[in-house]
């Protein structure tokens, strides 16, 4: 199924995973993958490194075997920086012969912060080329607290519309610690002309090297009352674990209560976490459900 789709008067909660390292047992993912899909969420998003190689053939093979196998919907990432419209279409045609139906197409990053050496520049242009030679339903990213390396709100907005107009049908947000900018963000987007449906990417934050890598990557506010239990926790790892659940609880359902199209949870692979936030929050979403259904 074609996750735009899903959204038609529903409020969504999907899962987002990673491959395992080549050198890893793979094992480990499916056993990862029984517990999370013990949720029923209404889809897992497998991650594709940038430089895919042989980690690329693994998120086909996840992606499939979460359609195949466990009867949850799939979406296989792919990052185009480094890719020739060869070896797109390559990846492209082996995911359709894996019967997968939704593409999360981004750009990726290239770890030498070059501009990459194939034939895409932009998310847009891969988007683009998938629209105008497969029939996958596409999905792309947004960033609430602005990409990176865009100058403004109003340029990063220009060209998330482009993306949509290029064929992006749903949206997946970045990571955000303050739902105000998600909202300020969805606004500016309805105003721009963005009617596609737009996930709020949550992730739980569960431990103090995460928090690093994270505003590092993703340039993301810690907010005052994120950094008050930073700053009691930090030396407890338990204790650090249960207020970034806490805090994420907290996200959803204030999100929830305020009508977003749906919530994407980054699992960081850990079911654990990913079941005491869905426990929390699933009679609420359930509830909305019903709500909507009566519309
Ligand atoms: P783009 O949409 O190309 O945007 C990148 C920058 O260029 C922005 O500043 C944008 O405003 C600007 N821009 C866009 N189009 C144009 C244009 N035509 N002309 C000029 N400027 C333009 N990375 C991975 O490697 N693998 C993954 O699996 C992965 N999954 C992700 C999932 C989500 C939900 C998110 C939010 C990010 C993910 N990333 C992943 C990270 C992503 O690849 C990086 O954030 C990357 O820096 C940007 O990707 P993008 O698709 O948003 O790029």
């Amino acid at each position: 199924m074609k996750t735009a789709e899903l959204f038609e008067n529903m409020t969504i909660f999907s899962l987002e995973i990673f491959p395992p390292k080549p050198d890893a047992d793979e094992s480990v993912i499916y056993d990862t993958l029984d517990e999370l899909t013990d949720i029923h969420p209404d889809f897992i998003s497998v991650t594709y490194g940038a430089g895919g190689g042989k980690n690329g053939c693994k998120t086909i093979q996840i992606a499939s075997d979460i359609k195949n196998r466990y009867g949850v919907e799939s979406v296989a990432h792919l990052p185009c920086i480094d890719l020739t419209k060869e070896q797109a279409r390559g990846i492209l045609d082996s995911m359709q012969e894996h019967g997968i139906e939704n593409i999360l197409a981004l750009r990726g990053d290239c770890a030498d912060g070059s501009s990459g050496s194939g034939d895409f520049h932009h998310a847009s242009e891969l988007i683009s080329f998938i629209a105008d030679n497969y029939d996958f339903n596409i999905i792309a990213a947004c960033y609430p607290e602005i990409h990176p390396e865009s100058r403004n709100a109003v340029e990063d907005m220009k060209w998330l519309k482009h993306k949509v107009d290029c064929g992006a049908d749903h949206l997946i947000s970045q990571l955000f610690l303050d739902n105000g900018y998600f909202y300020d963000f969805y606004e500016k987007a309805r105003i721009a002309g963005i009617n596609v449906p737009v996930e709020a990417g949550i992730m739980p934050v569960t431990n103090k090297r995460q928090i690093e890598r994270m505003v590092k990557l993703c340039g993301v506010e810690l907010p005052r009352k994120f950094v008050r239990i930073l700053e009691k926790y930090e030396d407890n790892e338990t204790a650090l674990r249960e207020a970034g659940i806490a805090y994420a609880i907290d996200q959803i359902i204030d999100l929830v209560a305020d009508d977003v199209d749906g919530i994407h949870l980054y699992t960081m692979n850990n079911p654990y976490v990913a079941h005491r936030i869905y426990e929390a929050v699933q009679s609420l979403i359930s509830a909305k459900r019903s709500l909507q259904a009566v519309r």
